[in-house]
Parts: C-alpha cells; structure tokens; sequence
C-alpha cells in the first residue's frame, strides 16, 4: 500500500548508489542527519550561479531575486506546519539555535522561584538552554519521568505542573528511543495552568504531518537538515503574541527599526529576531526541499515508515541477545538497542566495515541513558528510502558480527 515508488526516491539521491569499504551503502542514521535529494542541491547551485546578493536591503534587481525567494521559503514553511503568519517563522541556525532563543528571550521574562519543566527523554539541546536560563534567572528544573517502555508519566506530570511553572519544553519525537510523544494532550495541560510549551521538533518534521495550530504549541523548533534540507539552517515558530512579547535575542543589522547612540528600536516580526545576514542559500534551497516532501506526501511518509517499523522490530527482536529499548505505543521508525556482552562501538565499527552506517554511544541524551542503565545504543534510524530489504542487511549483518565479537 505504498504510494510511492522508493526506486525512484532513492535515484534521487545520489550518495545512496556509492560503495563504502567495498559495500554499497546501507544508510541508517538518519535521526542524525538525512541525505539531500537533488532537487534540493540543484536549488543551492541555482542560487549561487544566478541570484546570489544580500536580502532584505539591496534595490537592485538580484538582492530582490534572493530577497522574493528568501521569503517565499518562509511562506512556504508557514503552511507546511500550518501557523496562521508567515512573521511567526523566524529563520535560525537550527533547533539548538531555536531552543537557545527562547531560553534567552523568554528567560528575561522569568523570575526567581518560577519553575521550568523538561522530561526524561530530551536532547541535550532542550536540557542545558533550559539548565542555563534557570540558573540566570534563580528558577527551578523540573523533569517529567518515563516508564520502562520510554513513554512519559503523563500522571507525574500533572503533579509537577502548577501555577509555578512557566514554561514546559519537550521533544515530539525522541531521537534516542523513537517514542512520539502527546503533544497537543501535554500542551492543554500546560496551558491549564497558564504555562508555556516549546517543542523540540528536531525529529518530527521529516516523519509526520505537524501542524502547530491544532497542536497549540507556543513555540516549536526545526533543523532543515534533519529532514532533506540544508545544514545550518532552520526555523522556530512561535506565536505572534509571544514573540511580541519576548526581548530579542541578539542586536545587530536588519533586526532594527532606528539607531541612534541613545536608543535603538527593534524591526517588526520577523526580523526583530533575525540579526545579521542569514543563511540564504540554506533557506532558499530549503523550499526545494519542502516542495520535495509534499510532493510524496507526510502521510505517506508516516505510513511507509510504520511499514519500516513493524518490520524491522520483528526482524531485530530474532537476534541473538538483543535488547530493544524503547517500546512505546507511539514510535517512528527508529531502532536503539543493545547486543547481550557487547559494547555498541564495537558493533558499530564492524558494521561500518559491512557498509551499514548507524550511530553508537549516548545520542546527547545522557541522563536518558542513565535512565535505561546503560552507557550507550546502538541507534539505526530510518529515512523514507530505506527498505526492507536494507533491514535484512543490518539483521544479516549483525548476525554475522556477534559471534565475531563473542
Ligand atoms: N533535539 C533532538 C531531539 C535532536 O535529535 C537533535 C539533533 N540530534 C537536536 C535537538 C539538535 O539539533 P541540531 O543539532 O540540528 O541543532
């Protein structure tokens, strides 16, 4: 029942057709970054060779060219996640940088003895920001527990909520264990107690269909490259009034309405929270894309890559002394596990030398992996061009390096 042809996905990206140690390339680490397809390198090349000139700033014809295209990646990402205006898209670095936005912005709003909320299954990118602001501010982390499966104690939660708490960040999708968390139910009861909630969508966007108004989130982060798009460069959403609201982050060109030497005033949104020259190829070539994925369509994403999921656990769980962890209900297409007496490192070594490319060690989720008592995973992370046939792969290839190991 897929509604698409993977042969003629994967011809689309040509780093697939390469050999690595004399093997073709089994790519599974996708929750660390995916590949480009060629529309989206064509787009970056196209930029250089015809319109390459500063935005926002220029009246000649090219500086308009980059600056109509610059912004039409912003409309563009507007209605991909469905916010209700295109200024509510502010163009970052990434998710870090998106996260580090607001931990500073919405930080200055914060006063002593108020409470910030995180959970067990975060990024370090969505723990230090928040371990940094509270440590300025005077203010109180808190951290939702999991349960075995990693799926959050929503009924702690509740608990650890109160008219104390400002602020609520979590990931939507955990890139370390795959679980898909409830974010519009834990938005509304953050809200029911008149916090805010920021969503760390590093791993979301390139598997689901996300749509920040029915969600109800206050803030929500993406890195482009993490779902076929360009290094460098990604978006925080936020919501008008909030983002009206918060101090902006950093001072500099294009952020500004007038300068003197007495007083500055800041730009309207967006630009208010855009200091300097940004990454314009990256956005520009992030359209391509964009246009890319919806031409395939999130929801056939979503269920090929459930298709991806239910096989290759199945596959897995018949090896020899695996673990699997992370169980819950709701996962994308991510496996981490652990080989009975073996160190992931070393697995991931000898699978390298197979061509099979996964991630070994803590994911930037240590306290997550104290959690689960162990010191690391084995992560293998699908993309909408794997296939199953690359799951036979990784099992035959673990089949053959546990013995070797043994
Ligand atoms: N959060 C999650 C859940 C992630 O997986 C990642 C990337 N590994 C990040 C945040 C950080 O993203 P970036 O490095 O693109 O800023």
């Amino acid at each position: 029942t897929i509604s698409f042809d993977i042969n003629d996905i994967r011809k689309q990206f040509p780093v697939l057709s390469r050999e690595v140690n004399g093997k073709p390339l089994v790519y599974m680490d996708n929750g660390a970054t995916t590949h480009k397809p060629k529309a989206m390198t064509d787009a970056i090349t196209d930029y250089y060779e015809r319109i390459n000139s500063n935005v926002h700033r220029g009246v000649h014809h090219l500086s308009q060219q980059a600056t109509d295209a610059f912004e039409v990646t912003r409309e563009k990402l507007r209605a991909h996640i469905n916010a209700e205006h295109a200024r509510e898209v502010i163009f970052t670095k990434g998710t870090t940088d998106s996260i580090n936005t607001v931990a500073w912005s919405f930080g200055e709003l914060v006063k002593p003895r108020d409470e910030v909320i995180i959970s067990t299954l975060e990024h370090h990118s969505n723990i230090v920001p928040w371990q940094m602001m509270c440590e300025r501010k005077g203010a109180t982390l808190k951290v939702i527990p999991m349960d075995d499966r990693g799926v959050l104690d929503l009924e702690a939660y509740q608990t650890l909520l109160t008219e104390k708490t400002v602020l609520v960040a979590f990931n939507h999708i955990s890139n370390a264990l795959g679980t898909i968390n409830p974010v519009k139910k834990m938005t509304k009861m953050a809200h029911e107690v008149g916090a805010a909630v920021m969503i760390d969508g590093a791993q979301s966007m390139p598997h689901l269909k996300v749509d920040v108004r029915d969600l109800d989130v206050d803030f929500y982060a993406i890195s482009a490259h993490k779902m076929y798009g360009p290094t460098g460069i990604g978006a925080l959403y936020g919501k008008e009034e909030w983002l009206n609201k918060l101090p902006p982050y950093q001072g500099g060109g294009e952020m500004i309405a007038t300068v003197t030497f007495e007083k500055t005033t800041y730009a309207d949104l967006p630009h208010k929270f855009e200091a300097g020259t940004p990454h314009i190829e990256g956005v520009i070539a992030w359209a391509a894309s964009l246009d890319w994925l919806n031409a395939i369509g999130m929801e056939n994403i979503t269920h090929y890559e459930a298709e991806l999921l239910e096989y290759g656990t199945k596959a897995l769980s018949e090896v020899d002394g695996m673990t699997i962890h992370g169980t819950a209900p709701q996962k994308s297409a991510l496996f981490s596990f652990n080989i009975e007496g073996l160190h992931p490192y070393d697995v991931g070594t000898l699978l390298d030398q197979l061509g099979i490319a996964v991630r070994t060690g803590h994911h930037c989720t240590q306290p997550l992996m104290n959690r689960l008592n162990v010191p690391g995973t084995i992560r293998a992370s699908m993309g909408l061009y794997n296939t199953k046939e690359e799951i036979d792969t990784l099992v035959a290839g673990l089949n053959r390096v546990i013995p070797m190991l043994k």
